[in-house]
């Protein structure tokens, strides 16, 4: 079966000219390092290569051919595909306009096959692991930008090789992409330890209201701290990771405030536990460790309901 789907997937690349990639909103580096990791191997076998996130790449200008991402698809194209995301709507806007993709390429455990082919595998520490192992099969080759791009979604998905599903072979992957030029310590640096001023004072502000309650610990970033702090994105600047760090928390949520009465919500739980189906319950996914979801509502009224529901998934797991 694979092996007949990776035919199927290496004739449809040979005989596409213009291959569109897309890839989710508030774009983490799983989804950045895959876009552009399939994007340049395409581009060296001599496609023309439109990649697109709704909401750029402002975080990821240490990789290659970040300054080539789109906001939006412009023109026709023989082959879209769609990297790291378990739904459509995942992407935003960037496919309005354009049919179902051709090809999926994902890790979570909760996509919904919305693809005309979809290499789906939950087992996989993340998309860009997926597409080493796949860039040879579907006749395409790695160089040092393409090893650089795939290696930062490893590291990005498994927080610098941190997470329960990190075995030998993620490492074995890892070590052959530095083989074929990725600077791992770059990729670290720019992708794990280095924050802005801005983003760090940011974080302050979620620190300053954080909460703990019987093994879950929680925050929330508004509006109003992103505009009087000055940070430009709409995430939480990777703050969930630091609430991760409570040794008493089984589960680690943040909720950032969105426009048009929206609010984000990560949850990161314990090897444990699974919040994939909870967030999905929410019209969001994810994985057993690390799930989101874009709920509509209040920033109280959302926290408050999605509080209430992951305090029954722990009570219950306690039972
Ligand atoms: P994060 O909380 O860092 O945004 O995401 C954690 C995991 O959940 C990632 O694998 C991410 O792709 C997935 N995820 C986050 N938000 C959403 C969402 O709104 N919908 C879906 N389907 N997955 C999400
Ligand atoms: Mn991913």
């Amino acid at each position: 079966m694979t092996q007949e789907i990776n035919l199927k997937i290496k004739d449809k690349i040979a005989a596409s000219e213009r291959i569109l990639i897309v890839s989710h909103v508030r774009p983490d580096a799983d989804a950045a390092g895959s876009l552009l990791g399939l994007g340049l191997a395409l581009q060296q076998a001599g496609k023309t290569v439109q990649m697109v996130l709704q909401d750029g790449a402002d975080n990821f200008d240490y990789l290659p051919g970040s300054d080539q991402i789109l906001r939006q698809a412009e023109g026709s194209f023989d082959m879209i595909v769609v990297v790291d995301c378990s739904d459509s709507q995942r992407v935003g806007h960037a496919l309005d306009g354009y049919g179902a993709p051709d090809l999926v390429v994902d890790h979570h455990k909760t996509n919904l096959n919305f693809g005309a082919n979809n290499v789906v595998e939950p087992e996989q520490v993340a998309t860009a692991a997926i597409l080493y192992d796949r860039i040879p099969e579907w006749g395409l080759a790695f160089n040092s930008d393409v090893a650089n791009c795939l290696l930062s979604g490893i590291v990005g998905d498994t927080i610098g090789f941190r997470t329960s599903n990190v075995d030998a072979s993620v490492l074995r992957r890892a070590a052959a992409l530095m083989e074929h030029g990725a600077d791992l310590a770059h990729i670290y640096r720019e992708e794990l330890v280095l924050k802005s001023y801005t983003a760090v004072r940011y974080w302050g502000a979620g620190l300053n209201r954080l909460l703990y309650e019987d093994g879950l610990v929680w925050t929330y970033l508004s509006l109003v701290d992103r505009e009087k702090i000055g940070y430009a994105g709409n995430d939480d600047a990777d703050l969930v990771n630091v609430l991760s760090a409570v040794r008493e928390a089984e589960i680690a949520l943040i909720f950032i405030e969105q426009t048009h009465n929206q609010v984000k919500v990560s949850w990161r739980a314990q090897p444990d536990l699974d919040v994939s189906e909870i967030a999905f319950s929410f019209g969001g996914g994810g994985h057993a460790a690390a799930a989101g979801a874009d709920i509509e509502g209040d920033l109280q009224e959302v926290m408050t309901r999605v509080i209430e529901k992951t305090r029954e998934l722990l009570d219950n797991s306690r039972k």
